[in-house]
């Protein structure tokens, strides 16, 4: 070969020039590729392929080093020759990506301390990965790491499956250079991922603290205890990603789980059995106990929760307990991941007073993260004082009803009292001055005789006043003591026929429009009891007096006693008085043994009473071991009955007296 053949040295130098100048604008180009998106597996993709056109060879691969540092990952491979690559897919594409490297394989070991790239003539004789090479037929290969700023990222392999070849020193610098541009790229866009994941952390955040936030607005404002628990739900649901949720109360002492929200089951349960017994839910026992969230699945379920899991169509839930936790106990939570074995008894309940649950469902097992658990506190936390609230709200109503409820009866005492007292006061007053006029005229010797008649005449009438005061007086006291438990009976076998005649033959003498008659079956008689022949005589008398007084145009008044024996149930005696006088509608019935209660129709309200007298009579009858009721139609002149029952004394067969001749006998007395 002359001389003259050999191009000259500028026209080397030329070449040399241009090649470089095309390879920097094909890198350039690359990097300009690389660099327009930040998604990771876009650009490695990209790369491989440009990297086997661009060096010229079959195929080029690429592993990442995983940022926990522990292994080379295959990522992404590309075979130029589609022939090849539908082989290499159907025979070991799969178990590629499962063939991760460690970072101190000595083939990495030595590509590392080759600063970066690395020729094999043959792959196959390397001992640690010779397998590999066998199964992805790599022969010669060339290995280049991904360096940045002194640390490895990844490597890149280029090769000629299943064949020697050699790699020229163009095609080395050329895998070396785009081996940089791909360094920058990945990184660029893993350090966006990074970004991203954090301002989806903090944006995580954010909405968590919102969510909390309005929870516990909604517990400051006062909403009701519902409203707050649906909204609390509603956002443990959307913060820990799962379908749907549900609260349930633990009344304080109770073992007995009550839905907050009973609407929400009524499509798939009675709302009579929704109620649910900690007793045979040994996982939310347990929560509760425990205080702190546990996930179970339909796998884990026991006993009745077993269930529950089905009657809602359950798959996995996380039972919430609603209690405040400390950072310790939070720290001291084995999470995530935690799967005991519950007992049956799913521990005993704690001393610290758990006031419910939510049980949030997810359709897919999914262990929440420490986050996600933390968000659950907090917003737990907010439920218990939403709770708490509640409750105090609830009490601080019930005492103030009290307190208004006794303020009122106090009320109405003095209201009572007053005008009750005020007409008698009046007439004694006016009575005793002038009876005492009358008797200053005697003592002067004016018209003796009328002034002392006179005076007789007052004194009658303050006496009478005196005796309706001191009925009321002993009325008050009568009913303050049974109020105050401290009435003692003394009892002893009594004769309730003999009182009932007693009793009506003494009002009778006072009646005047009124007919009474008592009637009784004498073959029934007697009508022993066990009672206080006193307080029997004042009951009978109490309704007697009120059947004249409330049936004003007079009528009869009737006093009637029956034994009676219901199936194989100890013998009662009744007693029935009834008048038909003004009656007493239906819908005062419910009220009338109450203390201070009088009937709102005109009737009563000319009449005058204090209230008591029924209270009175209810209370004795009861502790006689008896019951009163009242029939009436409530409408004038069909009157009312009062009807109060006595357990009667049993006696034994020699003891019964034999019936006296007649069969039923009426004292009618007018
Ligand atoms: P009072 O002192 O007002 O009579 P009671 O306790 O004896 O108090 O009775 C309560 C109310 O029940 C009375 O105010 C009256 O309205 C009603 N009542 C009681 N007995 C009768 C009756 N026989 N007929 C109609 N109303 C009655």
């Amino acid at each position: 070969m002359s001389g003259e053949d050999r191009p000259p040295a500028d026209q080397v130098e030329h070449a040399r020039l241009q090649k470089a100048l095309r390879e920097s604008l094909i890198l350039r180009e690359l990097a300009d590729i690389l660099n327009s998106s930040f998604d990771l597996e876009h650009i490695l993709q990209e790369l491989v392929k440009r990297t086997t056109e661009l060096c010229e060879v079959t195929r080029c691969a690429v592993w990442l080093l995983e940022e926990t540092w522990n292994r080379f990952r295959p990522v992404t491979y590309y075979v130029a020759s589609p022939s090849l690559r539908e082989e290499m897919l159907k025979t070991a594409d799969a178990i590629w990506y499962h063939s991760p490297l460690p970072p101190d394989n000595p083939v990495i070991q030595q590509l590392l301390s080759a600063g970066g790239m690395l020729y094999l003539e043959d792959l196959r004789t390397e001992p640690t990965v010779a397998t590999f090479a066998e199964t992805f037929q790599v022969h010669s290969v060339l290995l280049i790491a991904l360096i940045r700023e002194g640390r490895p990222v990844g490597m890149m392999s280029l090769d000629e499956p299943g064949q020697p070849y050699t790699f020229s020193q163009d095609q080395q610098q050329l895998a070396r250079a785009i081996a940089q541009q791909a360094t920058i790229a990945i990184d660029n866009a893993r350090l966006y991922q990074q970004a991203q994941a954090q301002k989806r952390r903090a944006e995580q955040l954010i909405e968590r603290a919102r969510a909390i936030y309005q929870v516990a607005m909604t517990v400051n404002s006062g909403e009701e205890l519902p409203a707050v628990l649906r909204l609390a739900t509603s956002h443990l649901v959307r913060g820990l990603g799962a379908e749907d949720g549900r609260a349930m109360l633990l009344e304080p002492g109770e073992t007995t789980l009550r839905p907050i929200h009973p609407a929400d089951y009524q499509a798939s349960v009675d709302s009579s059995s929704l109620t649910f017994s900690l007793e045979r839910l040994p996982h939310f026992r347990h929560a509760i106990a425990t205080g702190k969230p546990i996930l179970i699945t339909s796998n884990q379920a026991k006993a009745e929760e077993i269930e529950w899991f089905r009657l809602f169509n359950l798959k996995n839930i996380l039972l919430v307990p609603l209690l405040g936790s400390t950072p310790e106990q939070e720290a001291n939570w084995d999470l995530p991941g935690e799967s005991k074995d519950i007992s049956e008894e799913g521990g005993t309940l704690p001393a610290v007073y758990c006031p419910g649950l939510i049980a949030i469902h997810y359709t897919r097992r999914r262990e929440p993260t420490r986050g996600e658990y933390a968000f659950a506190q907090d917003i737990a936390a907010q439920c218990a004082l939403a709770i708490e609230k509640a409750r105090l709200l609830a009490d601080t109503r019930r005492i103030a009803d009290v307190a208004i409820e006794r303020a009122n009866m106090l009320d109405e005492f003095l209201a009572v009292t007053a005008h009750e007292f005020r007409n008698p006061l009046t007439v004694i007053l006016a009575r005793s001055q002038s009876a005492l006029r009358a008797l200053r005229r005697a003592n002067r010797a004016e018209h003796a005789e009328t002034s002392y008649a006179q005076v007789e005449e007052h004194l009658e009438l303050i006496a009478a006043q005196s005796k309706q005061l001191n009925n009321i007086v002993t009325t008050f006291l009568d009913a303050a003591r049974l109020n105050q438990g401290q009435f003692t009976l003394k009892t002893e076998i009594v004769d309730l026929g003999q009182i009932a005649r007693q009793v009506v033959a003494n009002q009778a003498s006072l009646a005047d429009h009124h007919t009474l008659r008592c009637q009784l079956n004498e073959v029934q008689a007697p009508y022993l009891v066990h009672g206080d022949q006193a307080r029997l005589a004042q009951i009978i008398a109490n309704l007697v007096e009120n059947a004249i007084k409330y049936s004003p145009l007079g009528g009869p008044v009737t006093v009637m006693l029956h034994k009676r024996q219901k199936g194989d149930q100890a013998e009662t005696i009744e007693v029935r008085v009834s008048d038909k006088g003004v009656g007493i509608p239906p819908e005062a019935q419910a009220r009338l043994f109450e203390r201070f209660y009088r009937v709102p129709n005109v009737a009563s309200g000319e009449i005058r009473g204090v209230g008591l007298g029924l209270y009175i009579v209810a209370h004795l009858v009861r502790l006689h071991g008896g019951e009163i009721r009242v029939e009436s139609s409530g409408l004038p002149g069909e009157g009312s009955c009062f009807i109060f029952t006595l357990p009667a004394l049993a006696l034994s067969a020699e003891n019964k007296q034999p019936g006296a001749g007649a069969a039923h006998h009426t004292d009618q007395i007018t």
